[in-house]
This record gives structure tokens, C-alpha cells and sequence, in this order.
């Protein structure tokens, strides 16, 4: 679960309010209603979460305003649409979600044991990403990079 992920910038009160706000504002802007569930489904991401899978979230939530799975799936692609969480990455056949909102545009490295994540940021990979696209007559939006292997606690308790 996600206490024991490293590099975890704990989010404030305040920001976990104006990033509520912001998916009330989205929701309204689209026509869809601000219910009660995705409110739960919204804040309970923004506290508790860094890089999550909706089995986690769904747990998470089971103890103080249970959802169900289906609503799950249903609320983020809304977040992922209003610039809250993105898709970053797949584990067994699972997709991983972070929030985005405000922070920079970073790595990760993923470790297949213990499974933590550890954030990076190399701004040689975004030269990368602009070299090629330019090689390639490509308009760029973004890049994804992974490192995946044992982390240095996993090697350590190997030997
Ligand atoms: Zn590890
Ligand atoms: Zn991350």
C-alpha cells in the first residue's frame, strides 16, 4: 500500500482543497454532476495517494465511504480528463494512476519485489524526447520512461 512508498510528497489540506475545487469546476464545465461518491472517490486520491491501482483505492475506501468498483472505473477517467491523474504505469495486468496536478513531470523506477516506486527527474530524457520528435517531423507531448529491476533493499536482502 502506498505508506511505504518512497518519496512521497505528503499532500496538504489546502491543496487537497483546491484540487477538490478544481474537479467540481471540471465536472459542472462538462455537464456532469458533482455526486457525493465521486467527491469521496476524488478526495480520497488526492490525501491518501501517490501511485495507486483501483484495487487499492477501492480498500482504501471500503473502511469510511464505500464504493463500488464500477463507480471506481467510471470516476477517473474524469480525473484523468481534468488534468488531476494520469495513467502511469502497468503491474500485472493493472494500470497505475497518479496525481499530476501541480507537480513536475518526473520518472519512475519500479521495483518487481517489494513494490515501491522511486520518483525521477533527468532532464536529458526530455532532450531525448525533443530530438527524435524533431527527427521524426513529430509534435511532441510528452514521454514516458520506466526503469524496472530490484531496488537497493531487495538486492540487499538477496545476497
Ligand atoms: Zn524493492
Ligand atoms: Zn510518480
Amino acid at each position: 500500500m502506498s505508506e511505504d512508498i518512497a518519496n512521497s510528497p505528503n499532500q496538504s489540506e489546502e491543496n487537497v482543497q483546491v484540487e477538490m475545487e478544481a474537479f467540481r469546476v471540471f465536472l459542472k464545465s462538462r455537464g456532469y454532476r458533482v455526486t457525493r461518491e465521486r467527491e469521496a472517490i476524488a478526495e480520497s486520491i488526492l490525501l491518501n495517494h501517490d501511485h495507486f491501482d483501483v484495487d487499492e483505492l477501492f480498500l482504501n475506501l471500503r473502511s469510511k465511504s464505500p464504493v463500488s468498483k464500477a463507480s471506481i472505473y467510471r470516476a477517473i477517467p474524469l480525473m484523468i480528463e481534468s488534468g488531476l491523474l494520469a495513467a502511469v504505469y502497468l503491474e500485472n495486468g493493472h494500470m497505475h494512476y497518479e496525481r499530476v496536478y501541480g507537480r513536475e513531470h518526473h520518472s519512475h523506477l519500479r521495483c518487481l519485489t517489494c513494490h515501491k516506486i522511486f520518483e525521477f527527474n533527468a532532464p536529458e530524457l526530455t532532450q531525448v524526447e525533443k530530438r527524435i520528435s524533431r527527427m521524426m517531423g513529430f509534435k511532441s507531448e510528452g514521454h514516458k520512461f520506466e526503469i524496472w529491476g530490484l531496488c537497493a533493499n531487495c538486492q540487499a536482502e538477496k545476497k
